[in-house]
């Protein structure tokens, strides 16, 4: 059995099952190195915030790759693969990688993108993947912008880090993987260690540097039924909602990502990630909540990601696309399609597991 180096911190957190298979299937994938001077990802898009839509520029910084997922990590994230040589990536070149989002705005983009998004597939906050210093840099870096969001686990929420972003003159936000809002659900299907209080302690923190929190979930982790999943989810986005400085919810349907958990029971027929009619009925069902709700299926319509009967797929993620932007649930009932049966029957009949065949 490989174990995780002394130095992971994450030791003795999660499942130690779920921690050595998906160790393991780290493994398999092997190790390979990236240039300490590029970012893994960067992109244009448009966002919903609290103050309207606006452009932005989606920013996957390389900070040497999650120390949890080292550790083992979540079953359904595959984001291990960004590690650089030496786990740490030196000040001067984070800050190369931003200079490199910068080209490539001024490359794309039109105008400046009002809000910056950075994501690291880890903590942002967490000052051994970006050190103080660093972060200062960026927030000057950014102080002609309107608004800022930096992923982080709540562990490393904590005021006085935000307030670098907010002296600058930035509306900022942290974004936060939370996943679900059951500590159950969290913890035995997505191998994630932490509680619905620390991410209450994490947004009472960002509410006292005048920040704010957007939570991410994850639509339909291994182990749920269809009809688990959605309502595990509806309760999510009604308890997120309710916590104060918790004012978006950004809900991620499964994918199905390589050398992952997920990816093993999907081979054997164990999974199948979420209907697209499932997010449209979550979506729909929580319009009255006090946030902003959005979704992004990734793959929709296909195998690996949430899909229908690919037929009416490109019709529906259209209809989600239009709720995030502007939240109104009547676009739902403008689609539909024949499997609409075939999930209602889906959502009554699938269970997670156990199934006894007779009475
Ligand atoms: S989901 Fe986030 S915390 Fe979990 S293993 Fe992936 S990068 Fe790490
Ligand atoms: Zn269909």
């Amino acid at each position: 059995m490989s174990e995780p180096s002394a130095d992971v911190y994450e030791q003795g957190r999660g499942m130690d099952a779920h921690n050595k298979v998906m160790r393991e299937l780290r493994d398999e994938k092997g190790a390979k190195d990236y240039d300490p001077r590029e970012p893994t990802r960067v992109w244009l898009d448009e966002d919903n915030t609290p103050d309207g839509v606006y452009n932005s520029l989606t920013i996957i910084l390389n900070t040497g790759g999650c120390r949890w997922a080292r550790a083992g990590g979540c079953t359904m994230c595959g984001y291990v693969a960004e590690s650089v040589e030496g786990g740490s990536v030196a000040h001067e070149d984070l800050l190369a990688q931003i200079d490199e989002c910068l080209a490539h705005e001024r490359a794309e983009g039109d105008e400046q993108a009002g809000l910056i998004k950075i994501y690291t597939s880890g903590s942002f906050l967490d000052e051994r993947e970006v050190p103080a210093e660093t972060r200062r840099a960026i927030a000057e870096t950014f102080a002609d912008r309107e608004r800022i969001v930096v992923e982080s686990l709540p562990d490393f929420v904590d005021r006085e880090k935000i307030t670098d972003f907010t002296t600058v003159g930035l509306e900022t936000d942290v974004a936060v993987g939370l996943e679900t809002a059951t500590d159950r659900v969290r913890h035995d299907c997505v191998n994630k260690y932490f509680d619905f209080e620390d991410f209450e302690a994490a947004c009472a923190e960002a509410r006292a540097a005048d920040a704010g929190i957007k939570a991410y979930l994850l639509m339909k982790p291994p182990f749920l039924a269809e009809s688990e999943a959605i309502a595990d989810m509806q309760s999510s986005i009604r308890r997120c909602a309710a916590v104060d400085g918790c004012h978006t919810v950004s809900m991620n349907p499964t994918n199905v990502q390589r050398y992952t958990m997920v990816d093993q029971l999907h081979f054997r027929g164990g999974y199948r990630p979420p209907w697209l009619w499932s997010v449209a009925e979550v979506l729909e069902s929580t319009a009255d909540v006090d946030a902003i709700v959005v979704s992004d299926p990734v793959g929709h319509g296909s195998d690996r990601g949430a899909h229908n009967c690919g037929e009416c797929d490109d019709r529906v993620q259209k209809a989600i696309k239009d709720f995030d932007l502007r939240q109104d649930p009547s676009v739902f009932s403008e689609v539909a399609c024949e499997c609409e049966a075939t999930h209602e029957a889906v959502v009554e009949r699938e269970t997670a597991y156990n199934l006894p065949l007779a009475e």
